[in-house]
């Protein structure tokens, strides 16, 4: 099977579809990658990379989208891409269809088999593609966080771990899910003083379980939220309702109520945000404050580090790649359930349901 993987145009996207370790791993499996020139040059892997482990690079993305029969990418096809995918042609990537009407349109035009990385489920409802990107993001919450409370970036000068005599920060996280833990983690590691909080007793019994009492687990509600809102250096926003806009758990006054020039890093922003001062911010102008407070809500964060969001991600993506190429997608699909929820576009029409719902279209 031919693979193409161009290089991604959306803006500030700096992650790249495959890595040269992907590559050698297909070529080895009898197939041919083509990759565009610079695909993977912002990650840091160069074109001599990929034609060492064996791709054939290409000028244009036109001579990807032309020549493969499966595109392996990593963010849904910009309006300049799409009419380049073909009937029959399967496409491999984070889609985002729900909220996108004409993104849904063209790929129903086109007659492609439209697989979203986001929409690949385990039976117990893990999202095993959408995962290292909250493990990307969960440890980047509290490296910003860290950063932000310092004085110079605006933060009230609080060193993450204090120093013998001085007590460390407050650090409140809330949602003990892969974002959660992976803050906890990091901040644990930097000597904060961390709090967890999660409505699920389970997954404070597993940090507890992980950590002992070195990370303090909390039952969240409105009560003792109040709280510990207050008492915090850094508040980090971990929590999803799967498929639900974020429930607003800090309110305005709490943040109000919370010391001048303390933190909060909403990681949930993408999702509507778990603090109801927060707001969709970027790269470019990450932090602002309000009522006092400094707020990070970077929508796509693992974009920062493309090198370490590269590797995570075709880590995970990289056996239904070759399952796909090996078996091509009727089969892949048909021997694995988890896979098949991943079809989000087929011969035109909407094969996954809460996608036909937000659109009002037949299932
Ligand atoms: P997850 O499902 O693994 O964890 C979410 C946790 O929130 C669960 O443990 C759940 O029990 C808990 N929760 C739900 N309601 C709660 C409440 N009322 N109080 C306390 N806890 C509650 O999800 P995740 O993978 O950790 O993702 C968390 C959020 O981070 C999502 O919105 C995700 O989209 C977002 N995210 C953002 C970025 C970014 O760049 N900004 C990157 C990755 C993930």
């Amino acid at each position: 099977m031919i693979i193409g993987v161009p290089r991604e145009i959306k803006n500030n996207e700096f992650r790249v579809g495959m890595t040269p370790a992907g590559v050698a791993e297909l070529v080895v499996h009898g197939h041919t990658v083509l990759v565009e020139q610079g695909a993977g040059e912002g990650s840091s892997f160069t074109d001599e990379d990929y034609a060492g482990a064996g791709a054939r690079l290409v000028s244009r993305a036109a001579e990807v989208f032309a020549a493969a029969d499966l595109i392996v990418k990593v963010k849904e096809l910009q309006p300049s891409e799409l009419p380049q995918l073909r009937a029959g042609q399967v496409l491999f990537a984070f889609l985002h269809l729900a909220p996108d009407r004409s993104q849904t349109e063209a790929l129903l035009r086109s007659g492609a088999v439209c697989i979203a990385y986001e929409t690949v489920e385990l039976p117990d409802g893990r999202l095993p593609l959408l995962a290292p990107m909250s493990e990307v993001a969960g440890r980047m919450s509290a490296q910003v966080g860290a950063a932000l409370l310092q004085r110079p970036n605006g933060g009230r000068g609080v060193l993450m771990g204090g120093v013998p005599g001085v007590p460390p920060a407050n650090v409140l996280i809330l949602g003990a899910g892969s974002v959660g833990c992976n803050a906890a983690y990091v901040a644990r590691g930097m000597g904060a003083n961390v709090s967890v909080m999660d409505i699920d007793l389970d997954r404070l019994r597993q940090l507890d379980r992980l950590w002992g009492n070195t990370v303090r687990t909390l039952h969240s509600n409105r009560h003792d939220l109040e709280r510990q809102v207050a008492e915090a250096d850094l508040v980090i926003g971990a929590v999803l309702v799967a498929g639900a806009r974020t429930p607003v758990l800090v309110t305005r006054e709490m943040v109000a109520a919370m010391k001048p020039r303390a933190v909060v890093v909403d990681v949930s922003v993408d999702q509507g945000g778990c603090v109801e001062t927060s707001r969709p911010t970027s790269h470019d102008e990450p932090s602002f404050l309000a009522e006092d407070v400094l707020h990070y809500a970077v929508t796509n964060m693992p974009g920062a580090v493309p090198y370490t969001s590269t590797l995570a991600l075709t880590h995970a993506t990289l056996r239904h790649t070759l399952a796909l190429a090996d078996r091509g997608w009727r089969q892949a699909v048909q021997e694995d359930p988890s896979l098949a929820r991943g079809v989000n576009v087929l011969d035109g029409h909407i094969t996954h349901r809460p996608v036909a719902n937000a659109h009002g279209m037949d299932f």
